[in-house]
């Protein structure tokens, strides 16, 4: 039972170490791995930075060709609104009214040719000829923009078929001096330009540029597709006004595929605005495969140092158990089972000084097995050895308190210290054991023990011996008074029978 507890006590120590050893490696491998994924998102954030500033750049290139043609084209419209007001026009022939009106009207290949309309809608003026033919405009949304609202400036139309082409169109009112409304001039950007402008930049297949009115309309899309040209972005959450601000981004899913994309709005005071995507799995490509690279290392690092630190603790295991028994064996008798004369005599020593110092009782028990010269010469020594074996348990069952001793004090003599414990107390532990011991035995052979008690309270100038020769004392007095007893040694009296 001691032994067991022991064993307990050994095996609790040896798995304190082994957890500190895991419990470190673990902290080691999470604050390790916290500071991997820091850095890998911090790459990432890196990663998504340089793609916006990319994106940035290239809706920065698109959106300046862009503004840059349609402030060409408004320069011609605004000096065609302005000559058709000037009064010196009247009666000028129409070759020459035709020379002064789109004189320098822009004609890049991709505008449509400038036309004036009056306030019934009538086409008056046409740049690409002298004679156009009737046409009437009043139901476009173009003329009516400018008849109900004079302030309107320049007004870019909804992507539409202008003359045979998918165009949009630019248009201004022509107000008098007293601002009543005399008509529109119009003209038109031919989807052509956008095709060529956005052929001459170099994107990846699902890389997308997407030109906007301000209200959100579809001008344009690259991608081209004509489902989606003259939507209104307006309604969809991540498009709308309050989102996508300009010089913002959002990640996210576009308004046309499910691809996921980083979308960059360039920020422009423009009647258009210009918002490029890229799908985040190109974003990411490169630190996708470097996080997997770098991922796939640490998980076997991880698994590695895991593997050594569970090897380790076991080995610590082993280790902590074997010294665990040899420290055991080298306290223990080795057929009792109680602690042998090396640990008694230590346990004395420590106990005696902390009595004195405490200034606690300390209590010896001698305790010798009666006739046993007899016993084995009659039934032999290993016969002898059993009930040594069993006096042994009887004396470890009737001892129970944490600092007592009970030791083989050399052949069939017996020893159990016992810390804190007054005459009277030892003396009834003593008789425990004496009665455990017959009880145990008994029978035609049966074994007795006398136990000689000795209990004082030391002082400094004393030494443990003097209590180990008073127990002794009272040992033999049990054995002249004719054995099977407990003697008490009175102290410094002479011991008295009981
Ligand atoms: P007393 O009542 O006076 O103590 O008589 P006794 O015969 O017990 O005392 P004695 O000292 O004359 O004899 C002790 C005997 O104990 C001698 C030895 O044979 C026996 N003995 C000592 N150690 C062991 C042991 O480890 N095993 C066995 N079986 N016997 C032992
Ligand atoms: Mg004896
Ligand atoms: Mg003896």
């Amino acid at each position: 039972m001691l032994f067991r507890r022991r064993k307990q006590t050994a095996k609790r120590r040896w798995r304190l170490s082994a957890k500190l050893l895991i419990a470190s490696s673990v902290a080691t491998v999470i604050g390790f791995s916290a500071v991997c994924v820091s850095v890998m998102l911090d790459m990432r954030r890196g990663e998504e930075q340089l793609a916006r500033q990319m994106l940035e750049n290239l809706a920065a290139g698109i959106d300046a060709d862009i503004s840059r043609n349609i402030e060409l084209y408004d320069l011609s419209l605004r000096a065609v609104a302005n000559n058709m007001v000037m009064p010196e026009i009247n009666g000028v022939s129409k070759p020459i009214l035709h020379l002064i009106l789109f004189d320098h009207a822009a004609t890049a290949k991709h505008f449509g040719a400038i036309q004036v309309f009056d306030a019934a809608g009538r086409l008056t003026h046409d740049a690409s000829s002298l004679d156009p033919r009737p046409e009437n405009r009043a139901d476009e949304e173009y003329f009516q923009v400018h008849r109900d609202n004079p302030d309107v400036g320049l007004f870019i139309s909804k992507p539409m078929l202008h003359r045979g082409a998918y165009s949009i169109v630019l248009s201004r009112g022509i107000f008098g001096t007293d601002k009543t409304f005399l008509g529109v001039v119009a003209g038109a950007i031919r989807f052509s330009y956008f095709h060529e402008l956005f052929d001459r930049l170099k994107l990846e297949p699902d890389d997308v540029i997407t030109v906007l009115r301000r209200d959100r309309t579809i001008i344009m899309r690259k991608p081209f597709d004509l489902d989606i040209i003259g939507k209104n972005l307006s309604t969809i959450r991540s498009w709308n006004a309050s989102n996508l601000q300009p010089g913002g981004n959002f990640s996210g899913r576009g308004p046309v595929d499910s691809i996921p994309r980083l979308y960059v709005r360039r920020d422009t005071s423009g009647p258009l605005f210009v918002v490029v995507g890229k799908p985040l799995d190109a974003v990411l490509r490169l630190w996708n495969t470097e996080a997997t690279r770098v991922g796939a290392i640490i998980a076997l690092l991880i698994l590695f140092v895991l593997g050594i630190t569970l090897f380790l603790a076991r080995e610590i295991g082993r280790r902590a158990a074997a010294e665990a028994k040899l420290e055991e064996l080298a306290i223990t008798d080795a057929l009792t089972g109680l602690r042998n004369r090396r640990k008694f005599d230590a346990a004395i020593d420590n106990e005696w000084r902390r009595a004195t110092r405490q200034k606690t009782p300390l209590a010896l028990l001698m305790i010798d097995a009666d006739h046993f010269k007899i016993f084995n010469d009659t039934h032999g020594h290993q016969a002898g050895d059993q009930v040594l074996v069993g006096i042994a348990i009887c004396i470890s069952d009737s001892v129970h308190r944490a600092g007592d001793c009970a030791a083989r004090y050399g052949g069939e003599e017996f020893a159990v210290l016992l810390p804190g414990c007054g005459a009277a107390d030892a003396f009834q532990v003593a008789e425990t054991i004496r009665n455990k011991v017959m009880q145990w035995s008994a029978g035609s052979d049966a074994v007795t023990v006398s136990i000689g008690v000795a209990s004082l309270t030391p002082v400094a100038s004393m030494h443990w011996a003097e209590l180990v020769e008073a127990a002794d004392r009272a040992l033999y007095a049990a054995k002249d008074n004719g054995r099977n007893r407990s003697v008490l040694a009175s102290m410094p009296k002479l011991p008295m029978a009981a």
